[in-house]
This record gives structure tokens, sequence and C-alpha cells, in this order.
């Protein structure tokens, strides 16, 4: 099975867009916009130059950030359509991109089980929160919204713009929302929305949300689950014997808003959130003219139920584009390629459990590992330089460098853990990989056997 190369794709695309722009009648561009080809070259050489700043996002022994490049049919899909750089915020701006956006919504609340909806993308994740809590808001006036303290710290910034109470509730040792804390805050009444986390974006923690919609019912609040980052692993949920614990991604459906990013782990380039809400007259909220009827209709404006205006139809069309060749389907597509970088997880997480010269610091629940050197003394602040030192001597080095991320944790959430631990200052810094490519599960053993003996050579004092 061949790969088509990006270059031939994107001739494709723009050979076909001039013989589409060939059926008008032919005019000159302005010289106002020409630019000579030797200023050109220089000018996107210079590009190049200062793009190599960068850290390689794309390779696997990159295993740090959430970060990844887009799939190459999501680059070509993207590519072509902006050479007519439809708007989606109106039909008459972008009639074809904003028809695939109805679609591939559709397509992503069908995948969350939901019956109805009404939704639309977003330039991102965090236009995609606030719009839920926007919501949240006018259905719950003066209510406040929760959260746990691992919640993106967006929430809170986007409670302070809408000027909505927010109040954030304390973590379990792993890093899930805690009950009992969400039971009290929930009895003072004072609660209009619970915001579930599905995978937290520094340990991909998921909020028991099968636990909180029944506290949630009973308490006649709203959940919104922040999906962001986690939203596609349930594919895995669907499947019959599930890599993931499944139970809090089978309730998704019974919430009432939900957000993904499809540019974290739908393969598209930034700028591609979503927002879906389980009733669909939650369009009247947006404005008050409209007849409900209007909502449901085949030709919405996207503009009419969004907070943002202008968005690119490019970013519907690489996500239309990308889900016709990698579908939402829990064993192929997205599926599959969720299946690997967890599967990638759970291996890391198995060799840190036996490791000499690493600690696991929480199971991973999806596919972001944490862990820690085991240093002696076993101290916050030795766990710390040799987190800091593991890192930026991995990334610095001048062959096959890798490169991680650091995490700041509370230092007694791995006292909790580890009794020999001492919790000399109150947090502490350790290491964290995002295994979100695919390429990362044959990579596994190599890159974690590197760390290892980095970890071993460092906690013997011999690089500190
Ligand atoms: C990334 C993320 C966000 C913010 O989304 P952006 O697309 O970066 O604006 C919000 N919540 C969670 C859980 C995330 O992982």
């Amino acid at each position: 099975m061949g790969t088509t190369p990006l270059i031939d794709m994107l001739a494709r695309g723009i050979g076909s867009h001039a013989a589409w722009q060939a059926g008008w009648d032919g005019y000159t561009e302005d010289e106002l916009l020409a630019v000579p080809e030797r200023t050109a070259t220089a000018a996107l050489d210079a590009l190049s130059e200062r793009l190599r700043e960068n850290y390689p996002f794309f390779h696997p022994h990159y295993a740090g950030q959430m970060i990844k490049p887009p799939h190459p049919i999501a680059i070509a899909a993207y590519a072509t359509a902006m050479l007519v750089n439809p708007n989606n915020h109106a039909l008459d701006g972008g009639p074809a991109t904003a028809r695939m956006e109805l679609e591939v919504v559709q397509d992503i609340a069908r995948m969350f089980g939901f019956a109805t909806h009404l939704g639309h993308l977003t330039s991102g994740g965090t236009m995609a929160n606030m719009e839920a809590l926007w919501v949240s808001r006018m259905l719950h006036p003066g209510k406040a919204v929760v959260f746990s303290s691992a919640a993106h710290y967006t929430h809170k910034r986007m409670c302070g713009v809408l000027q909505i109470p927010a109040i954030e509730i304390r973590t379990d040792a792993d890093g899930r929302i805690d009950l009992a804390a969400l039971e009290e805050v929930l009895a003072t009444g004072s609660v209009g929305t619970i915001v579930a986390t599905m995978g937290t974006t520094s340990l991909g923690a998921v909020d028991p949300l099968d636990r909180i919609i029944p506290l949630a019912r009973r308490h006649g609040v709203r959940v919104h689950a922040d999906a962001a980052y986690g939203g596609f692993f349930m594919l895995l949920a669907l499947r019959d014997a599930p890599p993931i614990h499944a139970a809090p991604f089978r309730h998704l459906k019974e919430c009432d808003s939900i957000v993904v990013d499809p540019h974290k782990h739908g393969l598209q380039p930034y700028g591609c959130g979503c927002v879906l809400f389980r009733d669909p007259s939650t369009g009247t909220l947006y404005t008050h003219e409209s007849p409900y009827t209007y909502f449901t209709s085949k030709e919405l404006h996207l503009g009419e139920i969004s907070l943002e205006c202008s968005r690119a139809g490019a970013s519907a069309a690489a996500l239309w584009t990308t889900l016709q060749c990698l579908p939402l389907s829990s064993e192929a597509g997205l599926g599959a390629i969720v299946a690997s970088t967890r599967a990638a997880a759970v291996e890391w997480s198995a060799l840190a459990d036996r490791s000499t010269s690493l600690l696991p610091f929480t199971v991973p629940d999806l596919d972001i590992v944490t862990y820690m050197p085991r240093t002696a003394p076993f101290t916050a602040s030795s766990v710390s330089a040799a987190s800091e030192n593991i890192f930026r001597t991995l990334m610095e080095r001048e062959v096959r460098p890798i490169y991680l991320a650091t995490l700041t944790v509370d230092a007694a959430a791995i006292a909790v853990r580890h009794p020999a631990f001492e919790a000399d200052r109150p947090t502490a810094v350790i290491l964290r990989s995002v295994l979100m490519k695919p390429e990362h599960r044959r990579c596994v053993p190599e890159l974690f056997r590197e760390i290892e003996a980095m970890a071993m050579n460092i906690t013997n004092g011999e690089n500190l």
C-alpha cells in the first residue's frame, strides 16, 4: 500500500483549482501583487531558515508536548481549499465548505452518541469551551462553573471573561476530579455547570463522567465535557474489548455539551476545534429573532450559531477530506491510530514499573505518560534537579537528541504513591511524554532504554 507523496497531492489540488479558475473570463493579475521570483525565493529560504528553530515535532524522538504535524492529506486538502479561501461564517461565504462542516460535525456528534445535536467547528478548544460556558451562563445565570484544578487553565480565564463565578476542586491522587469535594460544592446549590475533563492536558487523566452524570442530575446542573485532547479516544470506548477505561466515555452522550479538538488527535492543522450541544434548541440563545426550526434547517448559516464570525472554510475541508481517508472508526482510521498511541503509553508504563532508574508517576488513562528518576536521596529537590537534567541533556546532545517535556506536580502526590519519597519542597518537577504519534509505538523500547540510561548516569552523579 503506497502513500501518495504530498507534493503530488498538492499539485493535484492546485491543478484542479486552476482548471476551475479557467472557467471564468481571463484577466491579468495586478502588478501591485507581483513578487519577483528571486525575492520570493529569498523570502521563502529565509522563512525555512527561521523555522529551523523548531523542535522536530514530526519525529518519534520528539516525545514531549502535545504537538505533531497534520496528516499530509489534511495539508493537501487545506491548501486546495485555501486557494478559494472560503469563510464558513455564512453559506454565501463558503457554501461547499459550510456543508462539509455540517457533515463532519454530524459525524463527530454520532461518534459521541448524540441522537440530536447542534454544533460547529471553532478556531480551537479555548473558543469552543468558552462558547459552552457562555451557553451555561445564559441557562443558569448567576450560578458557578466547577472544574478540577487539573482542568485546562483557560476555563478559569474564560469564566473571568464571561464574569461567571468559577469554583476549582481538588483532584485525587490520579489527577481526576475529587467526587467527595464535588458533592460538597454541589450541595451548596450555587453550581450551574460541571466541567468534566476527558483527558487532562498534563496527565491525560479522565474525570469519572459515569459518576458525575448522576450527581449532576440529582442537583439539576449541566455537564460540559472538555474532551479537547481525549475526545477521539471515544473510538476505543466503542470497541468490544476497550483498551481504555470505557465507562466515562460511554456517558458522553448524556452531557449537555462536548468540546473536541481535531487539531490535537484529529490529524488537523491548528485552527480546528469543535463544540457540540445535545439540545439543538440551544441555537435560539444565539439570536432571539430566529425561529427554532431555523436551527435544524439544512440551510443553516454557521455564523448564526457561533461566537466567532470569520473562520477558515479550509479547516472544514481538511477535516472532511481526512475523515474520508481515515474515518471515525473504532478499528480502522483514527480509531486504529489512537489505539496505537494508547498501546505505546501502556507499554511505557509497564517498562517504568520494572525500571531500576525510572519510576512511573501515574498510570496513564490515555496516551500521556509521566515518570521520574529514582534518585538518592529520594526527595522533591533531587527528583526535580535530575528530571531537569535528563530533559536538558537529552535535548541538547549532538547525537540522536530526544525531546521530552517536564511537568511540575504537587510533591505530596508523589509521596502518596511512594512512601520512601520525601516532600522537602511543595512541588516537584517530573518528566512527561505525549506519545501521540502512531510511530511512537515501535520506538518505545528504544526511547525508554535511552532515557533510563541517562537517568542512571545522572542519578549516579556523572552529570550533576
Ligand atoms: C488543549 C486543550 C484546551 C485548549 O484548546 P486550544 O485548542 O489549545 O485552544 C482545552 N482543554 C483541554 C483539555 C485541552 O487539552
